[in-house]
């Protein structure tokens, strides 16, 4: 989540190959009888655990774009996409790269990279899903402590990891989404946004053919509102350009996971604009609905304590099984959603 300052704010289809250890077949099956909470659940507190006290270490240098460390950070990613062989939509590399020249002048940003990865849909692979989270941080403190970002958005981006890999095992298992889903971990939010705002202006597949944006950005911690309450998130625009995704995201919340989906920040006018504070904003602007699934902000937000001790597990599993089951059903729905507002 990109601070808020005020001043500014205006501003291949058949590898089947590699069979699940449950369900050995070589053919593609019908989706619809998949239970897809059956892939919502490989989503586990132990392994977004693991990935996140990796890539919120110290090791990964607060992230920051351009920096060392978020050249480990990128690493990371395309060594996790390739050693479970999911695709990138790029011919030869997992990296879009931000050129330096795209960053304000006199910024000092380097040229950074967008991750990409991807599942191709089965019969309309040329529909597109994102689910996207921003791979960066703020960096270190002038102290040395590093900025880890464990929440901010390291989990976001080990939601997306698994999110990937949950699609993954369905496909293994001869369930391959009838759209594709592009898996976009961004650069260069903590900056301003670039990274998403360099792939809406440079986009893999074209924005017309990309349904909705479901963008995670601090999904793991509770905020001030919920000290007590660990079954809520926040759901952001929603409803902005398609009553019909709204909808959607409701009843398949209150279908499979029951989290208590809080509307207070879902206004364009609302004063903490949360809606202009994250990557899903290159999207909607651009006519793409979006969901933003947001915990709110805590004590450790843009802190050096925003360690990967804090994170409470079971909810963050629940909120990126909400995000996978809702991405499952846009990708295979009989049609798109309707965009009726503007
Ligand atoms: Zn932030």
């Amino acid at each position: 989540m990109k601070r808020l300052i005020f001043t500014t704010a205006l501003m291949g289809s058949l590898l089947l190959l590699n069979c699940g250890p449950t369900n050995h077949s070589d053919h593609p099956k019908n989706i619809a009888d998949a239970n897809p909470m059956d892939y919502a659940q490989t989503i586990t507190t132990e392994e977004l655990k693991d990935l996140l006290y990796t890539y919120a270490s110290d090791e990964f240098e607060g992230r920051e774009t351009g920096e060392p460390g978020q050249k480990k950070a990128v690493a990371f990613l395309r060594d996790f996409y390739e050693n479970h062989n999911i695709k990138s939509p790029l011919d030869t590399t997992y990296f879009q790269t931000v050129p330096e020249s795209y960053f304000a002048a006199n910024s000092g940003i380097k040229a950074s990279e967008n991750v990409l990865a991807y599942i191709e849909g089965s019969t309309k692979p040329d529909e597109i899903i994102i689910v996207s989270a921003h791979l960066d941080h703020v960096g270190v403190r002038d102290d040395g402590v590093v900025f880890n970002g464990a929440d901010d958005d390291g989990s976001g981006t080990v939601a997306v990891l698994q999110i990937a890999d949950a699609f993954n095992e369905a496909v293994k298992n001869g369930y391959r989404p009838q759209r594709s889903i592009l898996f976009l971990h961004v650069t260069g939010e903590e900056k301003g946004l670039y990274g998403s705002r360099y792939y809406a202006e440079h986009p893999v597949f074209p924005l017309a053919n990309t349904e909705a944006d479901l963008n995670i950005d601090m999904i793991g911690r509770q905020d001030y509102d919920h000290p007590d309450d660990d079954n809520y998130v926040y759901l952001i625009g929603s409803s902005m350009l398609s009553t019909e995704l709204h909808d959607i995201s409701e009843e398949i919340n209150n279908k499979y996971i029951n989290l208590e989906l809080d509307y207070k920040y879902d206004a364009p006018d609302d004063p903490n604009r949360f809606y202009y504070r994250s990557d899903h904003y290159n999207f909607a602007k651009n006519g793409v609905p979006v969901i933003f699934y947001f915990n709110g902000v805590h004590d450790d937000y843009h802190q050096v304590s925003d360690t990967p001790d804090k994170i409470n597990y079971p909810l963050l599993a629940k909120r990126a099984k909400l995000v996978f089951l809702t991405a499952w059903e846009l990708a295979n729905r009989p049609e798109r959603i309707v965009v009726d507002k503007k």
